[in-house]
């Protein structure tokens, strides 16, 4: 009997199992080397695994081609500016290794992240948590595309629910500045699990609509795309959302929504790096509009993935 084991136990049995491990199932940049991805190891003492003290981006390859590479580079330097830490490497070197990391899986729809970690603790015996005295670190990766709702739920629209567990605050955990402090939304997904919804959405600590486990939230009420104002990470979907309602000329507001609007809302989409635009059907259990996807949230979808493949904001890849 062949025991198949799944690569996340590890470099050893993905070879005992499936043959030596090569970047087509992921290219990592760590260390000033490229290995694959189940090669890639991090120590068991960084802050960013102890701590949670990361911050990432994530930007996507489509059709062999960045897509707003430069808004997501933007966004991590700032992130990076914002949580005190420092990479070895300016922005174009960044730039590089995204693309090395992309061009050695040959992958053409892919994920592609950048982070950095606050790194490794002074080994002191005094106990010193100093975070200044910790080297930060930097790893990027790329991995085959990830999408956050499966087929059916994109076809179907996703079965939503409000989370009874608030968002953490955003003065106490700065949201603008991508990270790993999941805690909160990780239980609002066994909250949703429970309650036979499929995804969450939070609430901030004053109960306004806050954003969900990797994306942002909007509600189309009375022919208005509305997405919350602040509290939330500024996502380039969102924005990409934004640009692509000015160019159709549909009304966009940014503001406070509180949980009823939600729930009366005509339509609820949400947008992330990882499958674009996706639609919501259920919130609450309460079935929206005719429970398929409605008009804004198909039209918005489809003109998100027609301007990839027009070329918007592409940055190509030269697989060599
Ligand atoms: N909000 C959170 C908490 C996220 O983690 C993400 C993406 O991972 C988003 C929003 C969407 O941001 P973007 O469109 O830049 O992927």
């Amino acid at each position: 009997m062949t025991i198949s084991k799944s690569v996340h136990t590890g470099s050893a049995s993905v070879e005992a199992a499936e043959g030596p491990a090569t970047h087509a199932d992921g290219a990592v940049f760590m260390d000033g080397e490229y290995l694959p991805i189940a090669e890639a190891k991090v120590s068991i003492l960084d802050y960013g695994f102890t701590r949670s003290d990361t911050t990432y981006d994530v930007v996507h390859v489509w059709n062999g081609s960045f897509f707003r590479l430069e808004d997501h580079l933007d966004r991590f330097f700032r992130s990076l500016g914002k949580a005190q830490m420092s990479l070895p490497h300016d922005r174009d070197a960044v730039r590089e290794i995204l693309i090395e990391c992309v061009r050695r899986t040959g992958l053409r729809d892919a994920y592609v992240a950048m982070l950095c970690t606050r790194g490794l603790p002074v080994t002191r015996r005094d106990g010193s948590r100093d975070p200044r005295h910790a080297i930060n670190r930097f790893y990027a990766y790329a991995i085959p595309f990830i999408w956050i709702a499966t087929p059916e739920q994109r076809e179907r629209g996703m079965h939503m629910v409000i989370s009874g567990v608030p968002r953490t605050a955003a003065a106490s955990v700065d949201p603008t500045i991508k990270n790993y402090n999941w805690r909160d939304m990780v239980g609002g997904l066994f909250e949703a699990f429970d309650r036979g919804a499929e995804t969450v959405v939070m609430l901030d600590p004053e109960g306004h609509v806050n954003e969900g486990p990797g994306f942002n939230v909007f509600a189309v009420i009375d022919d208005e795309v509305v997405t919350p104002e602040s509290g939330v990470l500024e996502g380039i979907t969102r924005m990409s959302v934004m640009d692509l309602c000015q160019e159709i000329e549909v009304p966009t507001r940014f503001a406070k929504i509180s949980a009823d609007e939600l729930l009366e809302a005509d339509e609820i989409f949400i947008a992330s790096t990882a499958g674009g635009v996706m639609p919501v059907t259920r919130i609450n259990g309460r079935i929206l509009g005719t429970g398929a996807p409605g008009p804004m949230t198909r039209r918005l979808t489809d003109l998100y993935w027609a301007k990839h493949d027009q070329g918007w904001h592409a940055t190509p890849i030269d697989y060599g």
